[in-house]
């Protein structure tokens, strides 16, 4: 004969199970509030900080950078290298090279808030992944061509 314990378990086993039913079949019936990711994307809050990255001067169509370094020399990671180069005849030096390390970045915000001339900001970028350091080790100048 099989003792109490067996019906105590299989009573509560089956009770859970009929909460558990239903739980699913009242949600079943309420609002959709997720989406099918990747397909479906929501709309990114505009406080939302993704990494770094450089803003098109509108009147020029490239950076509005003027690679004065502040950035780089108030970031406390370390994250960039900025180089820049007077070409023949100019007065103001070109950027050259704009790279960040996203991976020491904290996104504490002291380089966009350095910066005089508003040539950085957050990006909207919250699909990133990779596999290696190295894949979030951004060209900057080559993300702004590449937005276009
Ligand atoms: S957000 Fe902060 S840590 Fe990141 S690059 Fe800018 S200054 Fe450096
Ligand atoms: S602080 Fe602004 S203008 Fe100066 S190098 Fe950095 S991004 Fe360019």
């Amino acid at each position: 004969m099989r003792n109490s314990g067996y019906f105590k378990d299989l009573y509560v086993g089956g009770k859970s199970l009929i909460i558990g039913l239903g739980v699913t079949l009242r949600t079943c019936f309420l609002p959709q509030v997720t989406v099918h990711y990747p397909r479906e994307k929501l709309e990114i809050t505009p406080n939302y900080r993704g990494h770094v990255e450089l803003v098109k001067d509108p009147e020029t169509g490239g950076s509005r950078c003027i690679v004065c370094g502040m950035c780089a020399r108030a970031c406390p990671s370390g994250c960039f290298t900025v180089k820049g180069e007077k070409k023949e005849g100019e007065k103001k030096k070109t950027l050259t090279v704009f790279k960040l390390d996203f991976t020491k970045c904290s996104l504490c915000g002291t380089c966009v808030e350095t910066c005089p001339k508003g040539a950085i900001r957050y990006s909207m970028d919250y699909n990133i992944a990779g596999f290696t350091r190295e894949e979030f080790h951004y060209d900057l100048i080559k993300r702004l061509e590449e937005k276009g």
